[in-house]
């Protein structure tokens, strides 16, 4: 291979550099002017990860939505079942909801076919929907599925990265500009859209969240996005950025895009305690809250709790449907990892066929994995990085010798004290070393 210097150069891959002897394969291509690049069977492995996860999190509508088409709430909450694991109380709310959301729009559009003269004139006001759950719960994926069923377009935005005019970071617009590149710029489709707006609990005007990089208060960015979720005409930058005068503007209605916010909203099991008076101090009362009783105390959360948090009222009436969802179990870590449809371990199993190598867990690597991940505190965010942990050696040791073979991972593999390739046995247990942070854990 020739370089533009007209110097020699060994082929190599074009990712990570290496050369022939570092790889098993190299793979050839012709690259733009003719010339040859290469890539190697690791960086290829890579981006078919890469790329299966983004199918997976792809935000572009599947069909084109009707609203005369909608979906019943068991529907969706059937779909919804496929990929969310638990959390049986949000996925019905959101189901009711969101039909909800899209009658009103068969309403407004003259198309529901109403004939009683009474409820002809009755307006069915916007439901925006509030999830409130710890970190890796599955509100993100809740939302996502949802707009996949529905085949609307859907963008999502970290309400930390939002700021008021005048201040550093992104205009709210931003956010409207996603979606609407998600629906290929097509105006009207993007208008009966689902915007998910995660960390919203980070905007509350709680001295903890002062930013004098965002606004003073918080409130300022809660009065912007207010007006974006109440409806509004927002001029959308069609390149990003933030607003100047001179730039052109595509101009977006968001009265019937449907918002949904998303927040742990830490501390927030206090207030509510307090207004039920489910802290009493007297006699017998224990001063510590077991976790139990924290779970149940947010299911009782109310519009006030949240006014309380630190949500200005208008913002707070504008979410008027609360969905909660509960902290993931055990066993419910367990289910995820293998029940839905894109479940992490069928993933894992999927990249080893493609080497033509089966990969098998038994029941208690199952619930070691769960366990470890549930230590994590993180949900079933910690699921993937502790099958990481063990998996990343094991694929790095495979070869081509391995092809037709199986793979048994028990609960021994899954805590890094011993590697089990039933016949690839040249990878030897004593170069498996886990990662501090979970030596520590099994300590
Ligand atoms: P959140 O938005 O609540 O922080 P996410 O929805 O982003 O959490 O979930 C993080 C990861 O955990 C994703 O990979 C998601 O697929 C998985 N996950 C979380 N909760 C569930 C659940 N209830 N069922 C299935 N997978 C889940």
């Amino acid at each position: 291979m020739s370089s533009s210097t007209g110097t020699t150069v060994e082929p190599h891959c074009g990712f990570c550099g290496c050369d022939k002897n570092d790889s098993r394969m190299l793979v050839e291509g012709t690259a733009l002017e003719g010339q040859t690049a290469y890539i190697c069977d690791d960086c290829a492995n890579l981006c078919v990860g890469i790329t299966t996860e983004e199918k997976q999190t792809d935000d572009r509508p599947s069909t084109p939505f009707s609203v005369q088409n909608i979906p019943s709430p068991r529907d969706i909450y059937e779909h919804l079942s496929q990929s969310v694991i638990g959390q049986e109380a949000a996925k019905q709310k959101l189901s009711v909801s969101v039909v909800n959301h899209y009658k009103r729009l068969l309403d407004n559009e003259g198309l529901a076919g109403i004939d009683d003269a009474e409820l002809k004139d009755v307006t069915i006001e916007k439901s925006n929907i509030l999830l409130l759950g710890k970190t890796g719960t599955g509100k993100t994926l809740l939302a996502r599925s949802l707009a996949g069923k529905l085949g609307v377009p859907f963008a999502m935005a970290d309400a930390t990265s939002l700021t008021e005019a005048g201040y550093v970071g992104e205009d709210v617009e931003n956010i409207v500009l996603r979606l609407l590149q998600n629906a290929n710029f097509d105006v009207e489709a993007a208008q009966r859209g689902i915007i998910y707006i995660d960390e919203i609990d980070k905007i509350a005007k709680s001295a903890g969240n002062v930013s004098i990089t965002r606004d003073v208060s918080g409130q300022g960015v809660q009065q912007s996005l207010l007006k974006l979720i109440e409806g509004t005409i927002a001029n959308v930058p069609p390149q990003g950025g933030r607003k100047h005068p001179e730039q052109q503007y595509i101009q977006v209605d968001t009265t019937n895009i449907l918002f949904i916010c998303g927040g742990s909203f830490d501390g927030i099991e206090k207030i509510i305690k307090n207004r039920t008076g489910k802290s009493q101090l007297g006699f017998g009362a224990s001063m510590e809250t077991s976790h139990e009783e924290e779970v149940e105390s947010l299911r009782l959360v109310e519009q006030h709790d949240l006014q309380e948090f630190g949500l200005i009222p208008e913002f707070v009436g504008r979410l008027p449907v609360l969905a909660v969802l509960d902290d993931l179990d055990v066993d419910l870590l367990a289910h995820i990892l293998r029940e839905p449809q894109n479940a992490l371990l069928k993933q894992y199993r999927k990249l080893l066929v493609c080497g033509d190598v089966e990969l098998e867990f038994t029941e208690d690597a199952y619930r070691t994995i769960a366990e470890m991940a549930k230590a994590k505190g993180t949900g079933a965010r910690a699921l993937r990085s502790v099958v990481e942990e063990f998996m990343a050696p094991l694929m790095f040791e495979l070869s081509e010798q391995d092809a037709g073979q199986k793979i048994v991972i028990d609960s021994d593999v899954v805590r890094g004290e011993k590697i089990s390739l039933a016949t690839a046995s040249h990878v030897a247990a004593d170069r498996y070393e886990p990662a501090p942070e979970l030596k520590n854990l099994l300590a």
